[in-house]
């Protein structure tokens, strides 16, 4: 079959690949530790799955506004005005199917073939490749652990060209955990507002922060950062709703506008009763986070411990998120290789470093009880010893 080549350009989500293979060998009996996607171990809380139940019992099950239910794309703005000093309206917000297709309809909506989009390295799986499926050409620039995986405004002014339409720029990371310091995220808005580009800011594990550190949205900055934002997020990571599938973009009117035509013509609305789970989600106690977040304090503790006690391996402490970031390079295998066999013989599911970017890494996922987690190190500890 010939397929167009706009498919043809692009591999399969690694991160997806791995997480279902691990899924299928656990239905099939096999004890493994799944180290693989980000998908909190916790069930939805209780609240706002009453709240979805009751929208449904109330008859929240037909077609809604394409950009979301009014209610919630209020509750979204609220929440960005006050946690976030973003101030946006309802009408500045869409609601998608997941964080990652409010991404995908940016993408669709913003570039235009010819158009450059920088991307920091290590970077989450799908960023290059929507930016390909748009037409566009991702422009991948290398950071490094001794910098904390963080670009400078240097190496972005350095990459920007009369091409350059958009910066992603995603705090705390995927897959490497760190968070930029309210400074850093000052000046780097700075080059943006110089150079008159957009920034996407991914910020799905804004609620996912250890030992105090600060969150600031680069929309924050100022006036004039705000107007070439665009926040990416949902309720996937914070409220363990990953099934859901809500997410969000919140926006200029005018891109916001060309998104929800791009919806019209491709998802309609996010499921509409689930979209009052979300609501609840914002609305309700914020107590089941601290619980989650209590949680992934000890399994980051107990994660970093193992990791430092297995010579060959080292990663930076992660400000947020749940991953850890590994550099594997003296064990001298490639992490595709290293991520295989230590799934194939070992029973541990790991996303080697290739998926974001950099191939000498792998990227382990403590969003998993701390029992897999004990078990897992315990496997990945010896499997290192014999590759050495
Ligand atoms: N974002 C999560 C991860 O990186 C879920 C899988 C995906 O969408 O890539 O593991």
């Amino acid at each position: 079959m010939k397929l167009a080549p706009r498919i043809n350009q692009v591999p399969a989500s690694m991160t997806l690949a791995i997480a279902a293979k691990s899924k299928a060998m656990a239905a099939d009996g096999i004890d493994v530790c799944s180290f693989s996607a980000g998908e909190p171990d916790f069930d939805t809380p209780d609240h706002i799955k009453e709240a979805a139940k009751t929208a449904l019992d109330q008859g929240k099950t037909r077609y809604g506004p394409a950009a979301g239910e009014p209610q919630l794309r209020e509750a979204i703005a609220q929440k960005l005005q006050t946690d976030n000093q973003l101030p946006y309206n309802a009408a500045n917000i869409i609601v998608t199917n997941g964080g990652k297709f409010s991404l995908y309809n940016l993408m669709m909506t913003l570039i235009a073939p010819g158009d450059e989009v920088i991307i920091p390295v290590p970077y989450w799986v799908s960023y290059p490749e929507m930016v390909k499926l748009a037409g566009g050409t991702p422009v991948l620039v290398e950071t490094t652990a001794a910098s904390g995986y963080r670009i400078t405004p240097e190496q972005l002014r350095n990459a920007i060209t009369p091409q350059t339409k958009l910066f992603v720029l995603n705090s705390p990371s995927n897959p490497t955990g760190s968070v930029y310091t309210p400074a850093e995220i000052r000046a780097l808005a700075e080059v943006v507002v110089e150079a008159d580009i957009f920034v996407v800011s991914d910020e799905i594990y804004e609620k996912i922060r250890y030992d105090g550190v600060e969150h600031l949205s680069i929309g924050a900055v100022s006036p004039a950062a705000f107007e070439r934002t665009i926040i990416s997020s949902g309720f996937a990571k914070a409220y363990a709703m990953t099934g859901w599938r809500i997410g969000y973009g919140a926006g200029p009117l005018e891109l916001i506008q060309g998104m929800n035509k791009l919806q019209g013509h491709s998802t309609s609305n996010v499921c509409t009763f689930a979209q009052y789970g979300a609501i609840a989600a914002l609305t309700g106690t914020q107590e089941p986070l601290g619980v989650m977040l209590a949680a992934f304090t000890e399994r980051r503790q107990y994660v970093l411990e193992a990791i430092a006690a297995i010579p060959g391996l080292s990663c930076p402490k992660p400000d947020g998120a749940f991953y850890v970031y590994i550099d594997i390079k003296s064990l001298g295998m490639p992490a595709l290789e290293f991520c295989e066999r230590l799934l194939d013989e070992h029973y541990v599911a790991a996303v080697p470093g290739d998926a974001f970017g950099t191939a000498g890494c792998i990227r382990i996922s403590y969003a998993t009880g701390l029992e897999s987690i004990k078990k897992g190190c315990d496997r990945l500890a010896k499997f290192v010893h014999q590759c050495q």
